[in-house]
């Protein structure tokens, strides 16, 4: 490329909810620089959370000249150039002027809660009339008004102008419809939001356009050759897994756990929560995952961390297996409602159980059993509905660093779970697939013995590997816990 014959790399950046992490992969996909920028979270009111989205933009910027350098590289090194972000959270702009009318509405923000339980009671969805600030109606009005996720919010300032997203980040929006591949013109009419704000849906792999010049100061090979990719996190992460077949399955337990599964080319229908989302749309190949969530993972082990219960994350393990149990300590992790397959909004996160005999290694025992827990009503929800035979499990994000919360969550599911030595999948997987698309790599076969397998637990009865989630020991601490979750659901009604 452009006559220049030096090594070259894949650039891959993940805006996540906590911090934006870039990283240089080689050809072993061994990472040769990074850089890392923290996210700053707006609180306004109680249940809102909120993001600057230029603050996000300048962050962006930062951490890929930072990556860069810190590789010791040139730009022109870099191949291509892959985005995974976080998904949900939005915003909208002025198609002419580039400006925001508002901050980001994080995918966390519960201020449309009242509203969705409403539709959820009644048969019929009365229709809600959002009223804008009159400069967003105004550019509605005249054809100006972009609607936008993280991705194409960082589209448009790179190409100054272009206004797009790929089916992965479409479809997790929750007005895209996945089966028909389109806006959902029934969804987008109850909230009265006029399709002509939505972006152009493209191909995961989809030359996207060039970057605009002048914003690294010198035109940049890589981008304004169009090798960019974007893709939602999660997606993400399940193409860096290797998760391409069907029964595939992947835990990310980052801020949140998401589990999905790989449902191949059909869209699955749930009755409790699972989301049907499209994993990738590659040239004419469309998989759908599966996939169910629990908001309150590393946010439960951060607020344990604020309360002092511990100094250091690392600890908590060490800390969890120093007693035998929680002392009947209970915790729920509700602080953003419960999700799948409880799916209550208005549930509170609660401790219960506590004595004067309770120790902080009881309570920091409970807060990482009730991760695995969570782990396990997901994993359960998901063979019940599905069907589909489970062929592998593969766990990563922070707090897949924690040995006591992998080892219990093998117990749990009565199956062997993988950690890779990589934790950071969403920034793998947009590198994979912004490298397949150029011919930096060339197979899938190939992306799977790059992917290392680290660390396999096994289920404490390793016979009764895949015998469903039956570990008895836990069957009475986990019935304590189911009647702590019931308590604590409804509580702000
Ligand atoms: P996100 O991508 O959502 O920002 P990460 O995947 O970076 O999140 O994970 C960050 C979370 O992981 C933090 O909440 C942190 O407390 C938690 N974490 C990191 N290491 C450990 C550990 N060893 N045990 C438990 N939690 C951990």
């Amino acid at each position: 490329r452009n006559g220049f014959k030096k090594e070259s790399f894949i650039l891959s950046v993940d805006v996540g909810t906590t911090s934006i992490r870039c990283h240089v992969y080689d050809k072993e996909a061994k990472i040769r620089g990074s850089c890392t920028s923290k996210v700053v979270a707006l609180y306004p009111e109680v249940g809102h959370v909120e993001m600057d989205p230029e603050a996000l933009w300048k962050s962006f910027i930062t951490v890929v000249k930072g990556a860069v350098q810190d590789a010791g590289v040139q730009m022109r090194q870099i191949e291509a150039l892959g985005i995974s972000t976080q998904r949900g959270t939005f915003t909208t702009w002025d198609r002419k002027t580039g400006v925001p009318f508002h901050n980001f509405i994080s995918w966390q923000d519960q201020r449309a809660a009242d509203l969705v339980k409403s539709w959820n009671r009644s048969c019929t969805m009365k229709p809600h009339f959002v009223s804008p600030f009159f400069q967003v109606r105004q550019a509605v009005a005249e054809g100006n008004c972009c609607f936008g996720t993280i991705d194409t919010w960082l589209l448009f300032k790179l190409t100054k102008g272009v206004h797009a997203t790929d089916y992965s980040n479409a479809s997790s929006t929750g007005i895209f419809d996945s089966y028909q591949m389109c806006w959902s013109g029934f969804l987008c009419s109850l909230v009265s939001l006029p399709l002509s704000i939505f972006p152009k849906v493209e191909n995961t792999s989809h030359d996207f356009g060039s970057t605009d010049p002048s914003i690294f100061g010198v035109p940049i090979p890589i981008m304004s050759c169009g090798d960019c990719i974007w893709m939602a996190d999660q997606q993400a992460a399940m193409f860096g897994e290797c998760c391409f077949d069907v029964g595939d399955v992947k835990i990310t337990m980052g801020t949140g756990t998401f589990m999905d599964i790989n449902t191949g080319s059909k869209p699955h229908t749930s009755v409790t929560g699972l989301y049907p989302l499209v994993g990738w749309k590659i040239g004419p190949e469309v998989v759908y995952l599966a996939e169910g969530n629990a908001a309150d993972t590393g946010k439960a082990i951060k607020w344990a961390q604020e309360l002092e219960l511990f100094s250091d994350v690392r600890e908590t393990s060490a800390m969890a297996y120093s007693v035998s149990d929680s002392d009947g300590v209970c915790f729920v992790p509700s602080f953003s409602g419960l999700q799948a397959p409880l799916n209550d909004p208005k549930a509170c996160a609660s401790l219960m159980g506590l004595k004067p005999s309770t120790t902080k290694s009881h309570l920091v025992r409970a807060i990482l059993e009730s991760v695995a827990f969570r782990n396990k009503q997901l994993f359960e929800t998901m063979l019940r509905e599905t069907h589909i035979p489970i062929t592998k499990i593969r766990v990563d994000g922070g707090v897949s660093s924690n040995d006591f919360i992998m080892q219990l969550t093998a117990d749990l599911f009565g199956r062997k779970v993988a950690r890779p030595q990589h934790h950071e999948m969403s920034c793998l997987g947009a590198a994979f697939v912004a490298g397949l698309g150029v011919g930096f790599w060339r197979t899938r076969e190939e992306l799977k013995k790059l992917q290392s397998t680290g660390e396999v637990f096994l289920p404490k009865d390793a016979h009764k590997e895949g015998a469903g989630c039956q570990n008895r020991e836990y069957i009475h601490t986990f019935q304590s816990w189911e009647r702590a979750l019931r308590r604590s659901m409804n509580w702000y009604s």
